[in-house]
């Protein structure tokens, strides 16, 4: 799960890292008193109004803007909440931008002193263990510093059975170039910072930038922060900090449902039980020469209610031009899925206009495909793999 950037800071700040401080704010009203109490709070006059939505860039699409005083504050905030921020990571449309941050500005005075770092925690799942991944080229794109000087990032691997080291934490400051009051102030801001993933059981945390500012203060402006969904019982705290308006509305539906659903961009929609046959499929589509709409598991019971829920899913995605159906009967007898695939098509009635290929395969799999040819039905019915890719060629061409 992914939470917004005021979200991480306040679990940083709650594991003593030092952040730049903030308040959110959801109009231009709220903006201007939280920019007042703020100033009260640290004395700051200039304020960053900082755009709150799941994605990174926010910067470049015109997401963060600089303050100098409240007039500043409220026609900023006033631009910013309702618009559309596109940046490289949202989707091609933008995403709407609810709220905003009024953060302290922590490159004054002496912008010309302030660094600005990169550091991240993530699992290396080729080594196993957790990672601190960190660069002198913070505030900029990550991924161009990889590609053009991979030289300038650093990694610290940490073994699970001590946990992160001293010696680790003094190599990062001294790699970071960093000596005197903001060397120390970085050995107590790496741990905090790493006992913030473990203690919330996030999958990442991203700080970029890491400011050291002109008086040598180490502090987060940034935080992305992905929570591991699996832990999240552990965490009713932090799961309250879902925002759905940030996730796909078809995938939130989907998990509603207990379906595992996820969108994507092509055009014939699946309907499979079981991940790895769902791949599989994909790959088949692919092999047809069209592009998948999604990949759904509607998992071992595959009735015609989860089949009549999985059809209304993937038809809420408006680019799907058909639908595959691909079932292994196991477990699951395949004539009462084709069972279920006639209910569910009897029950939606109009609602679907777009072919549909059935493949069924396994126990009852003859059984099933009659039942699919003799119903009256336009759905078209497959046995082997390749029929199946055939038949979607023809529905689409
Ligand atoms: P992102 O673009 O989504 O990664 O958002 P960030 O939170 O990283 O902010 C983008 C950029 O805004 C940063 O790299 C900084 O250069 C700038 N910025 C952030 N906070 C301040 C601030 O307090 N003062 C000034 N002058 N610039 C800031
Ligand atoms: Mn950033």
């Amino acid at each position: 799960m992914d939470i917004h950037e005021y979200q991480g800071k306040e679990i940083l700040s709650s594991y003593g890292v030092k952040v730049q401080r903030g308040h959110v704010a959801n109009n231009a009203q709220e903006a201007v008193a939280m920019a007042k109490q703020l100033t009260a709070e640290t004395g700051t006059g200039w304020h960053v109004i900082k755009a709150q939505v799941h994605a990174g860039g926010r910067g470049k699409g015109g997401g963060v803007k600089l303050a100098k005083n409240l007039q500043q504050v409220e026609e900023l905030a006033e631009q910013i909440i309702g618009m559309q921020l596109i940046t490289p990571q949202t989707p091609p449309e933008g995403k709407k931008v609810h709220k905003v941050l009024i953060a302290e500005d922590v490159y004054y005075p002496g912008e010309s002193q302030t660094e600005e770092f990169y550091m991240s925690v993530l699992l290396n799942r080729g080594k196993g263990r957790n990672m601190i991944m960190y660069s002198t080229e913070g505030g900029m794109d990550i991924e161009e510093v990889a590609e053009k000087t991979p030289h300038l990032i650093f990694t610290e691997e940490i073994d699970p059975a001590v946990g992160l080291q001293g010696f680790q934490v003094r190599r990062i400051a001294f790699n970071l170039g960093l000596s005197g009051a903001a060397f120390k102030e970085m050995t107590q801001f790496v741990p905090a910072l790493y006992n913030a993933y473990i203690g919330c059981d996030a999958t990442m945390f991203e700080i970029n930038p890491v400011l050291k500012t002109s008086d040598n203060k180490i502090i987060a402006v940034d935080a992305k922060v992905n929570l591991d969904d699996n832990a999240l019982y552990r965490h009713p705290k932090y799961a309250e900090m879902r925002d759905i308006r940030e996730e796909n509305a078809i995938e939130v539906e989907a998990k509603a449902a207990g379906l595992n659903y996820v969108d994507l961009d092509g055009t014939v929609g699946c309907m499979v039980n079981g991940a790895g046959l769902a791949m599989a499929t994909m790959d088949l589509i692919k092999y047809a020469g069209y592009e998948p709409a999604n990949f759904l598991d509607v998992g071992g019971t595959a009735d015609a209610k989860r089949v009549e829920t999985a059809f209304r899913i993937i038809l809420k995605d408006p680019n799907v031009r058909a639908i595959l159906i691909n079932i292994f009967g196991g477990i699951v007898r395949c004539d009462r899925v084709a069972q279920g695939v006639i209910d569910a098509y009897k029950n939606m009635g109009d609602s679907i206009k777009v072919p549909i290929i059935v493949r069924l395969q396994g126990t009852n799999a003859e059984l099933a495909k009659e039942m699919i040819d003799n119903s009256g039905m336009p759905i078209l019915s497959a046995t082997l793999f390749q029929e199946a890719a055939d038949q979607v060629k023809v529905a689409l061409s």
